[in-house]
């Protein structure tokens, strides 16, 4: 595998504070040193994740590493962005991983917990002792949550859970699940521990996309929670989509990393390859979508970063973050599938990277909003008609 070569046209890097440089290549290294010569493995044997990389990925400091306290790393916005493009270099599973566990996990415990539940939690994820998943979609109900199905009733100082969550990030492999559920007050969530009586999951098969990442079903049958695992200051579906806009802000900056793996490896690859007695490079029509790729990339890291100065500015609004979300992983993906093509048949093996980042894009264009979802609701900002 070629070193990794980064796209900076426009020399944003100057924009940088050396922190911030320092975290985003510290993540560049361990990416390509310890996860690219693993991934191929784990992607051939069906839904499997590196979990052996998880202590170091704890010793970066890449769980909750935005937040502050409890052993989090506490990294600014535009440093916390540059990690997670970093990791979706790597592969959409691992930046997956890093998301889930930070901001669909630590975040809302972080956020709505009670003092006992962060200090049982929190320095445990932090540190990849502990592995959590967030469980919001159920099989009948995925961008259209108000109507989920799983249902929590209130008995004295304990709580009741019945229903199934599907599509679960990590699910199978996780110590704790904050599972989202309808009471008679609204939507609350739940901390519900590996092991507790009547909870169990299974794992999905057959998945084309995000195989480095483990996804399951959770089956939630009166299990029985106590009070003291309701997250106290969660109240309504704001809860979990507060989550989401922190895990989206996230994806905003990793399918940038994805794109820019895909252009890397297609700009080599085309300068190499020789077509009718010269490079592909030399030929009009690749040149024509290397400049797409080159330009697309370059607006996302604008769209990124400014973001992430808003973001730190305590203005950042969830439709910035549904633009940012949505424009990066289309471009993401175009990037890819144009790059899958140059390829030509060398593109649908292996030993490139480009298919496997193309496929994993197709679940980044679904999960935390669809591509059509996010324009609905940016729709909506600026006319002040809601056509969902
Ligand atoms: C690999 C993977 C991992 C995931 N991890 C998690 C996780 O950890 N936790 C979790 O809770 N969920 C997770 N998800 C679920 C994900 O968030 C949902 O799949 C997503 O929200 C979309 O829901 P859906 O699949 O039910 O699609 P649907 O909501 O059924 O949408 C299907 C299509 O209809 C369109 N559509 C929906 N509503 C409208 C409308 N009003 N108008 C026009 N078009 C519309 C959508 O854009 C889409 O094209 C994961 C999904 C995948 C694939």
């Amino acid at each position: 595998m070629a070193n990794f070569s980064s796209v900076d046209f426009l020399h944003l890097d100057e924009l940088l504070s050396d922190e911030e440089r320092m975290a985003r290549d510290t993540v560049r290294e361990f990416v390509s040193n310890e996860f690219m010569p693993l991934i191929q493995e784990h992607i051939r044997r069906d839904g499997s994740f590196p979990m052996e990389l998880v202590p170091q990925m704890a010793e970066l400091g890449l769980f909750g590493a935005n937040l502050q306290g409890y052993g989090c790393a506490g990294m600014n916005s535009v440093a916390y962005g540059l990690v997670m493009q970093e990791l979706e270099r790597g592969d959409s599973g691992l930046r997956s991983f890093a998301s889930v566990q930070g901001s669909l996990v630590m975040y809302p415990i972080h956020a709505y917990g009670s003092d006992e539940q962060k200090q049982r939690w929190l320095p445990e994820l932090a540190a990849g002792r502990a592995v959590g998943c967030f469980g919001l979609t159920e099989p009948d109900f995925g961008s259209h949550v108000a109507g989920m199905i799983t249902k929590a009733v209130r008995h004295g100082d304990r709580w009741v859970l019945n229903g199934t969550k599907r599509w679960i990030t990590n699910g199978s492999i996780s110590d704790v699940a904050v599972v989202w559920a309808n009471t008679e007050e609204g939507v609350r969530g739940f901390l519900v521990e590996k092991g507790t009586p009547g909870f169990e999951t299974a794992d999905m098969k057959g998945k084309f996309s995000l195989r480095g990442s483990i996804t399951s079903e959770l089956y939630l049958q009166d299990v029985e929670v106590p009070e003291s695992n309701r997250l106290p200051k969660a109240s309504g579906l704001q809860g979990p989509l507060s989550c989401l806009t922190q895990a989206r802000y996230g994806i905003a900056w990793g399918a940038i990393g994805a794109a820019m793996a895909c252009y890397d490896e297609v700009l080599r690859y085309t300068k190499e390859r020789v077509v009718q007695g010269g490079p592909l490079a030399g030929k009009q029509l690749t040149q024509e979508k290397l400049v797409f790729m080159l330009t697309e990339i370059t607006k996302a890291q604008l769209l990124a970063l400014r973001l992430a100065q808003i973001k730190d500015a305590g203005k950042l609004h969830h439709t910035m973050v549904s633009m940012a979300k949505r424009n990066n992983v289309d471009i993401a993906l175009q990037i890819a599938r144009l790059a899958r093509d140059l390829l030509g048949a060398n593109g649908i093996v292996d030993d490139y990277q480009t298919m496997r980042h193309m496929l994993n894009l197709e679940t980044v264009r679904t999960y935390e909003g669809t591509h059509d979802v996010h324009m609905l609701i940016l729709g909506k900002e600026i006319t002040g008609i809601s056509a969902i």
